[in-house]
């Protein structure tokens, strides 16, 4: 079945003797001891949280998923998997919360080297004998940096260690890192998948059950950083239209990158479907679609920046990304002093409002600027 018609069908688990079309929420903690199915506390598995992982496993064309409570407590199992003393290589331009999870909680347990992705001599050049881990994410937050998920895989099988890729911002719908040669993808399902700003989670794909996925399962299981039967009820009736959803996404982003990189008043875009873009071949050659970001830096600096922001009616001005809403954001400001996104930098989520109607907006917003 295509990939629509699994987003639909797939984990929909029905037990109930009514028969309903929809699988109900269960929101008991507890089962009776015997039962059929062997349920017996939600914190280990629940029905709605088991569907969910079936139907995230199967988009990503993994053998098992395994649902968090939000995408950092998605990433942090991936680091509280290894073994202490880990070498860990990770890009220099990381998702900021995760890059925190890493230097902060991780500190003094694990060495992680960070490098320039799209640099695979610096990837090959930071491995070291005690390298377990290589983290990719592609496109990057918030600067749509492009990595060689296939280039990356090979160093990672050279260097025996698992290639986990942050899926977020392409969604299994334009790309699948698993099919490219990664071990592991990460969602922050508050984005694309939950896609109306209303339910935070995140997940975890595999491509086999080995020993690290048990460990993955053991810090789910008894890190306990699991999401609630009704978030995953949410979230798997959310997932339902997200093919529908990124293609529109894809495509609006794609027009909104297009005004931008021929605005007076634009300096430089950042999205891989612009032919311009440094990474577009690479991004061609493993991803169907380009994804709903689009990251642009303003003639000028951050008071220029955070102006035309505040010009804008339709844009929401907040942190996130992934809605249906677009929402607008000067990323630096979030991402504190040590941050690579230049200050001038504004990323944007493009919604799936009509186009004429964002393009309206931020014309009337560039001229008072
Ligand atoms: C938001 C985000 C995360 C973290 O997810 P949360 O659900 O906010 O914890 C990780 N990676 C990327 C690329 C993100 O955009």
């Amino acid at each position: 079945m295509k990939f629509e018609t699994l987003a639909i069908h797939k984990g929909n688990q029905v037990t109930d003797k009514n028969q309903p079309v929809v699988q109900p929420i269960t929101l008991s903690t507890t089962f009776i001891h015997g039962n059929e199915t062997g349920a017996l506390y939600t914190r280990a598995a629940n029905p709605n949280r088991s569907s969910l992982e079936e139907l995230i496993a199967v988009l990503e064309r993994g053998e098992d998923a395994a649902a968090f409570s939000s995408g950092n407590a998605a990433g942090t199992a991936v680091f509280q998997a290894l073994e202490a003393g880990s070498h860990i290589i990770a890009p220099n331009d990381m998702y900021h919360g995760l890059h925190n999870s890493m230097t902060m909680l991780f500190k003094g347990v694990h060495e992680v080297t960070f490098v320039d992705m799209s640099d695979l001599d610096a990837v090959k050049a930071a491995v070291q004998p005690n390298t377990q881990l290589i983290w990719v994410e592609t496109p990057s937050n918030p600067l749509l940096k492009v990595t060689d998920i296939r280039k990356v895989a090979e160093i990672a099988k050279e260097a025996e260690a698992i290639l986990a890729c942050d899926n977020t911002f392409a969604t299994p719908v334009f790309q699948n890192p698993l099919l490219l040669g990664a071990d592991i993808v990460m969602h922050s399902s508050t984005k694309y998948f939950g896609g109306h700003s209303d339910i935070l989670g995140g997940a975890l794909v595999t491509k086999e059950k080995n020993d690290f996925w048990g460990r993955v399962r053991l810090v789910q299981k008894v890190g306990g950083a699991v999401p609630s039967a009704m978030d995953c009820y949410w979230l798997t009736r959310s997932m339902r239209t997200l093919a529908y959803r990124m293609k529109g996404h894809g495509e609006h982003a794609m027009i909104l990158a297009e005004y931008l990189s021929v605005h007076p008043k634009v300096d430089k875009v950042h999205y891989p479907g612009l032919k311009s873009h440094p990474g577009h071949e690479i991004a061609a050659g493993q991803m169907t679609g380009f994804g709903g970001v689009v990251s642009f830096e303003v003639k000028g600096g951050a008071a220029e920046a955070d102006l035309l922001i505040q010009n804008l009616k339709l844009f929401a001005n907040a942190t996130s990304l992934g809605g249906v809403e677009s929402i607008i954001e000067r990323r630096a400001a979030v991402e504190g002093p040590d941050t690579l996104t230049p200050p001038n930098l504004i990323r944007v989520s493009v919604g799936l409002e009509h186009t004429d109607d964002l393009l309206e907006d931020l014309d009337q917003a560039f001229a008072i600027l």
